[in-house]
C-alpha cells in the first residue's frame, strides 16, 4: 500500500509523528487507497510559514499569470476526467456518473475562476481634489487556511483553492480525512501545472489537530471552511476573535415545496435525484418534502413505487443507482435519524434499514427511506440527516408550506414546484435560503453563480461566481495628487 506525504514548500514530506491513517472504500472496507500523514501542530506551523514565505513574490505575479496556471490546471483535469472519477467512487462511496459530475464541476470552476485573474477589478471615481486621482483596487490577504468536508473532496478544494490563488494569496490545505486521496491527486495536479513552491501547502490529519491551529495561528488571515455547522461556529468564533476573516459554509435543511398544480412526473424525478442522489449527503439535498395536501398521496405513493425500484450496492457497478454513505459514523446517524423518526410518530413507508447481507458486508449500505406524517417539530424536521431520508409534511395551503419552510435555523437551498407565477415569486422573495429555484431541483447551482446560504449556514461571504473571489481579496482606496 503507498503512503502519501504532505506536500510543503514544493516538496512531498512525512510527518514529524512518523504516524500515518489509512483511507478506505466505503463500499468496500478491504480496499485501502492509501497511508496519509498524520500531522503534527510543527507541521502545521512548517506549512504556515512556507505560505508565508512565498506570499509576496506570488501576489507580485500578474494576477493574469497567475489565471494561466488555472487554465492549464482545468486542462489537465479535463483529460484525466475518468482516473478522477474512478478515484472519487472509490473514495467516497458515489456512483460513477455523480463522480464524473464532480469532476466535470470541479473543470468549469477552476477554468471560469482562471478568467477572473483578469477581472480583479477596482473602481475609479471623481475626487474632491484638484489634479488628483483616486481608485480602488483588491489585494490578497497572504495566507489563507482551507478546511474541505468529505462529500465533494474535489469539487470544494478546488473552488475554494483557485479563487485563493487566483486572487494572490498562499494557501495551506487541509482536506477531509476520510477523502485525502482526491485531495492530493488534485495538489499533485497543481505542482505539475507549475505553481511555485510554497505557493500550495497541504497537511493531512485530523481536524482537531491541524484544524485547531488554523484556527489559532495568526500568520493564517483567512480560513475558509466548509463542514458541519458545529465546527464551523466553534472555527468561526476563534478566528474572528484573533480578527482573522472567516467563510463557513454549513448544513442545510432544505425544503422542497408541491402545490396542487406542479407536474407530478417532474416532481418525482427530482426528489428522487435531490434526496437520494449521494445518499443524501449534500448539503443541498432535498430533506424535507413539503407537499399540499390534494397532491400528498399521489406524490407519495409515486415516490415509494420509484423507491423501490432503485439498487443499492457499489457503485463501480454502472446499474447502481445509489452507492455507499462515506464511514460507520454515517450509517450511525442514519440508524439514529430512523429511530428517532419512529418514536416520535412519523410514518416509516419505506426503507430504514442497514444492509448487511453478504454482498453488503465490507460496505456501509443504508436503504433509500421515506418518512411520512412528519409534523415540524419533530427531530427528521428539524436537523440535518445528511443521509437519504425523506420527511414528508403535509400542508393545508400555499401559506403554510412558506411558513414550515422558514421554519428551521438553516438557510441555504430551496424548491417550489407550480406554475403560478404569483405564488412562485411570492416563494422567491419570501424563502429565507441562499439558493432557491421555481420546477428545479434543490441542489441545482451552477459554478458562476454565487453560492450561500442563509441563517446558521453560513458566516461570511458567498463562494462560487464572482463574489467567490472577493472573500479572498481585500479593497485598498489610493489617492494620488499628480498636479501640485
Ligand atoms: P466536519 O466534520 O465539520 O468536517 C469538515 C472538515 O473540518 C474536515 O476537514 C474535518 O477534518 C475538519 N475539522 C474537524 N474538526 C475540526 C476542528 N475542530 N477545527 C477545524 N477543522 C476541523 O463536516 P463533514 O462531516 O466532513 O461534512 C459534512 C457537513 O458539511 C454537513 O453538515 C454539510 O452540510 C456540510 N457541507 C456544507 C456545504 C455548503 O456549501 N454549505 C457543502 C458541503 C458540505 P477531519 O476530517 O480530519 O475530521
Amino acid at each position: 500500500m503507498k503512503t502519501y506525504n504532505n506536500f510543503i514548500n514544493g516538496k512531498w514530506v512525512t510527518s514529524n509523528s512518523k504516524k500515518t491513517f489509512e483511507s478506505t472504500n466505503p463500499s468496500d472496507q478491504k480496499d485501502v487507497l492509501g497511508s496519509f500523514q498524520y500531522s503534527t501542530k510543527e507541521d502545521v506551523v512548517e506549512a504556515v510559514n512556507s505560505a508565508f514565505k512565498a506570499r509576496e513574490k506570488w501576489a507580485a505575479t500578474p494576477a493574469p499569470s497567475r489565471g494561466k496556471i488555472f487554465y492549464s490546471v482545468a486542462d489537465k483535469l479535463e483529460s484525466r476526467k475518468i482516473e478522477f472519477r474512478d478515484i472519487i467512487t472509490r473514495e467516497t462511496g458515489k456512483t460513477l456518473s455523480e463522480a464524473a459530475g464532480e469532476v466535470d464541476r470541479a473543470v468549469n470552476v477552476i477554468r471560469f475562476m482562471a478568467g477572473e485573474a483578469t477581472r480583479l477589478a477596482g473602481e475609479t471615481l471623481p475626487t474632491q481634489q484638484e489634479g488628483t486621482f483616486a481608485y480602488t483596487q483588491r489585494a490578497p490577504h497572504g495566507v489563507v487556511g482551507i478546511i474541505t468536508p468529505w462529500n465533494f473532496p474535489l469539487g470544494l478544494a478546488s473552488s475554494k483553492i483557485t479563487p485563493a490563488l487566483v486572487a494572490g494569496n498562499t494557501v495551506v490545505f487541509k482536506p477531509a480525512s476520510t477523502t485525502p486521496l482526491i485531495s492530493q491527486m488534485f495538489i499533485e495536479l497543481l505542482e505539475e501545472s507549475g505553481i511555485p513552491e510554497g505557493v500550495i501547502n497541504f497537511v493531512t490529519g485530523s481536524g482537531s489537530v491541524v484544524g485547531n491551529e488554523f484556527a489559532n495561528n495568526e500568520k493564517i488571515r483567512a480560513v475558509s471552511f466548509t463542514g458541519s455547522t458545529q465546527v464551523g461556529m466553534e472555527l468561526g468564533k476563534v478566528v474572528s476573535a484573533r480578527n482573522g476573516k472567516i467563510q463557513a459554509e454549513m448544513g442545510g435543511k432544505n425544503p422542497f415545496v408541491v402545490l396542487p398544480d406542479a407536474d407530478i412526473e417532474l416532481v418525482v424525478n427530482n426528489v428522487m435525484l435531490s434526496a437520494f442522489g449521494e445518499c443524501g449527503q449534500r448539503c443541498t439535498a432535498t430533506s424535507r418534502l413539503i407537499l399540499h395536501k390534494d397532491i400528498a398521496e399521489q406524490v407519495t405513493s409515486r415516490l415509494i413505487e420509484e423507491t423501490k425500484k432503485m439498487v443499492v450496492g457499489n457503485p463501480k457497478n454502472k446499474n447502481v443507482d445509489m452507492g455507499a454513505v462515506i464511514d460507520q459514523n454515517q450509517v450511525n446517524t442514519y440508524e439514529k435519524y430512523i429511530e428517532k423518526g419512529v418514536k416520535e410518530g412519523a410514518k416509516l413507508e419505506i426503507g430504514g434499514e442497514v444492509l448487511n447481507t453478504e454482498e453488503y458486508e465490507n460496505g456501509n449500505f443504508v436503504q433509500p427511506t421515506i418518512f411520512t406524517d412528519v409534523k415540524t417539530s419533530m427531530t427528521i424536521a428539524q436537523e440535518e440527516m445528511f443521509a437519504p431520508i425523506i420527511a414528508v409534511i403535509v400542508v393545508d395551503s400555499y401559506e403554510e408550506a412558506l411558513q414550515l419552510s422558514n421554519d428551521v435555523t438553516y438557510g441555504l437551498s430551496s424548491s417550489i414546484y407550480t406554475n403560478n407565477l404569483e405564488k412562485a415569486f411570492d416563494y422567491l422573495d419570501n424563502v429565507e435560503s441562499g439558493v432557491s429555484h421555481v420546477n428545479m431541483p434543490s441542489i441545482y447551482s451552477e459554478p458562476h453563480f454565487p453560492f450561500g446560504g442563509m441563517k446558521n449556514t453560513t458566516i461570511g461571504p458567498r463562494e462560487q461566481g464572482k463574489a467567490g473571489v472577493m472573500f479572498y481579496s481585500e479593497t485598498r482606496t489610493l489617492y494620488v495628487k499628480h498636479k501640485i
